[in-house]
C-alpha cells in the first residue's frame, strides 16, 4: 500500500494558536470527574485510584534519518485503568504533544469505554515529532522502534492501540508487523483500526463520525426535532467531520456549513458535501479555495445559528469566549475535548444540550473492538452486521446516559461521568485490591 504522506500535511497546515482557558486538558478531566465523584460519594482512596495513571511510560526513540544523522524522539504511552479489561487507545504523532494531553486523554478513553460498554480500560500514546518533516521511512523505523521499546507493554490481551491523530493504517500495520517479528507469530489482535487486508474491521473507518449521527439522532428525538428541519454546521472536515457531516445529511439534515484548518466554508442552500469531499481529495485534503460557498472563519461557524453544531477538530475549542454566542440545541462532540469546564457551564445556562466526547465519539472504539473480537475469532462480520451493532450500542449508550443525567439533574456529560465512574469503581470494588 503506498504511503499516504497527505494526513501529516494537512494537520500541521496554517494551524492557528490554541484558545486555552484552563490549566491542563488533564485538569479539564479531573474538573468532570469531580463533579461525578460527589455525585456518587465516590470513597476517597478510590477517588485517588481512578485519577492516578496506572502506568505512563516515556521511552526514548533513536532514529536513523535519511540523511544518516541519528535523531532521539520522546515517546509517551499512558495506560490509566485496566480493571475491566485490556486497556485500549490510539497514537497521536505530533510536535506538541505533552504528557499531560496522553493523560486525559488515556482517561477520557477509561471512562468511554465504560460509558459505551466495551470490556477495555483506557490508555493512549503520543511521540513528540513533526511527521510533516519526516519521510515515509523515517516514519517507519520511528514507528517500529516505538513498538520495539513497548513489547512488554503492548499485546493483544494487554495493551491495544490504535489510530489517532497523525497516524494511520499503514503505522498500524508496522506496530502489527514489529510485534508479530518479536512474537513470531502474526498477531493481528495487537492493534486495531489496521488495514483490512491485516484483520480491520468493515465499517471501522466510518465508525466515529456514524456514531455522531446515531447520538445526535437520539438526541434530536428528545428534543422533538426532525431531522428533515434541522441545520448543522460541522467543524474539521477530517475522518470524523466528513463521514459524521455526510451521514447526517443522508438523514435529511441540512449541512450549512463546515471548515477545516484552512477557514470555514458557508451555504445557506446546504452544501454539496460529496463535492467538498471529491474537492478536498483533489487539494492535499484541504477545501482552501472551495468555490460553492461562502468563506467564514471557524469562530463564525462555531456561533452560526444552526439546530446542530459537531467540533470535530480538536480540543478547546468551545471556550468561555465564544459559548456565550453558541446558539445550537444540540452540541454533538465529534472530537475529544472540544468545550473546556467554564464553556460547559454556559452552554447548559444558554439550553444547549450537549452530548459529551466520551458518548458522541464512542463509535470508534465500539468498532475496534468489533476488529478485536473478530480478530480473535478468526471470522469476519458483514459491514452490515458491523452497523446494526453500532447503532444498537450508541442508541442504548444514549439513553443511559439521558436518563442518568436527568436522575441527578446534571448534565449529559456529568451523567456519563457518573455511569462510567461507577461501574469502574465497582469493578474495582469486586476484584478489591492485591496486596
Ligand atoms: P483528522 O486529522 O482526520 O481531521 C481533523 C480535521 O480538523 C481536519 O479537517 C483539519 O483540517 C481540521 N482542523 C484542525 N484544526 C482545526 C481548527 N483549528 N479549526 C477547524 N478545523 C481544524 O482527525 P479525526 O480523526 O477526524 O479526529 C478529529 C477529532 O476527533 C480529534 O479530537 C480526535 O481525537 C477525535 N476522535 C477521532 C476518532 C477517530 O476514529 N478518527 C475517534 C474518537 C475521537
Amino acid at each position: 500500500m503506498p504511503f499516504n504522506r497527505n494526513v501529516y500535511e494537512r494537520a500541521v497546515y496554517k494551524e492557528p494558536a490554541p484558545i486555552r482557558d484552563h490549566e491542563n486538558p488533564f485538569e479539564a478531566m479531573v474538573k468532570r470527574f469531580d463533579v461525578a465523584a460527589q455525585i456518587l460519594e465516590l470513597d476517597p482512596g478510590f477517588y485517588e485510584y481512578l485519577t492516578t495513571p496506572s502506568r505512563i511510560h516515556i521511552t526514548a526513540i533513536p532514529v536513523t534519518l535519511d540523511d544518516g544523522r541519528m535523531k532521539v524522539f520522546e515517546g509517551i504511552r499512558v495506560i490509566h485503568n485496566e480493571i475491566l479489561g485490556p486497556s485500549k487507545g490510539g497514537i497521536r504523532y505530533a510536535p506538541d504533544v505533552t504528557v499531560d494531553e496522553v493523560k486525559a486523554l488515556a482517561a477520557w478513553m477509561t471512562w468511554k469505554c465504560a460509558v459505551i460498554g466495551v470490556p477495555f480500560g483506557g490508555a493512549k500514546g503520543g511521540v513528540i515529532c513533526n511527521p510533516r518533516e519526516m519521510s515515509p521511512g523515517e516514519l517507519e523505523r520511528l514507528t517500529r522502534r516505538y513498538t520495539a521499546n513497548l513489547l512488554d507493554v503492548f499485546g493483544p490481551d494487554r495493551d491495544i492501540p490504535a489510530p489517532d491523530m497523525n497516524t494511520n493504517d499503514q503505522i498500524m500495520a508496522w506496530i502489527l508487523d514489529t510485534y508479530s517479528m518479536h512474537a513470531r507469530r502474526t498477531a493481528n489482535a495487537v492493534v486495531t483500526g489496521k488495514p483490512l487486508i491485516l484483520g480491520g474491521s468493515p465499517g471501522r473507518r466510518e465508525a466515529t463520525g456514524r456514531g455522531v449521527m446515531t447520538v445526535t439522532l437520539s438526541a434530536m428525538e428528545r428534543l422533538g426535532l426532525r431531522p428533515s428541519e434541522c441545520t448543522v454546521a460541522v467543524q474539521g472536515f477530517g475522518n470524523v467531520g466528513s463521514i459524521g457531516a455526510q451521514l447526517l445529511a443522508e438523514q435529511g439534515c441540512r449541512i450549512v456549513a463546515v471548515s477545516d484548518v484552512t477557514g470555514g466554508y458557508y451555504n445557506a442552500n446546504g452544501l454539496d458535501l460529496q463535492a467538498m469531499m471529491d474537492y478536498a481529495a483533489q487539494n492535499n485534503r484541504l477545501l482552501e479555495g472551495y468555490p460553492n460557498a461562502d468563506p467564514i472563519s471557524n469562530d463564525e461557524l462555531l456561533t452560526l445559528d444552526v439546530d446542530v453544531l459537531v467540533p470535530a477538530a480538536k480540543e478547546d475549542q468551545i471556550t468561555q469566549s465564544n459559548a456565550p454566542d453558541i446558539k445550537a440545541k444540540i452540541v454533538a462532540e465529534g472530537a475529544n475535548g472540544p468545550t473546556t469546564p467554564a464553556a460547559d457551564a454556559i452552554l447548559r445556562e444558554n439550553g444547549s444540550l450537549v452530548i459529551p466526547d466520551i458518548l458522541a465519539n464512542a463509535g470508534g472504539v465500539t468498532v475496534s473492538y468489533f476488529e478485536w473480537v473478530q480478530n480473535r475469532q478468526g471470522y469476519y462480520w458483514s459491514l452490515d452486521r458491523v452497523n446494526r451493532r453500532l447503532d444498537r450500542m450508541m442508541r442504548a449508550a444514549f439513553d443511559n446516559v439521558y436518563d442518568a443525567a436527568a436522575q441527578y439533574d446534571v448534565t449529559l456529560r456529568i451523567g456519563a461521568y457518573v455511569l462510567a465512574i461507577d461501574k469502574v469503581a465497582s469493578a474495582l470494588r469486586i476484584r478489591g485490591i492485591y496486596a
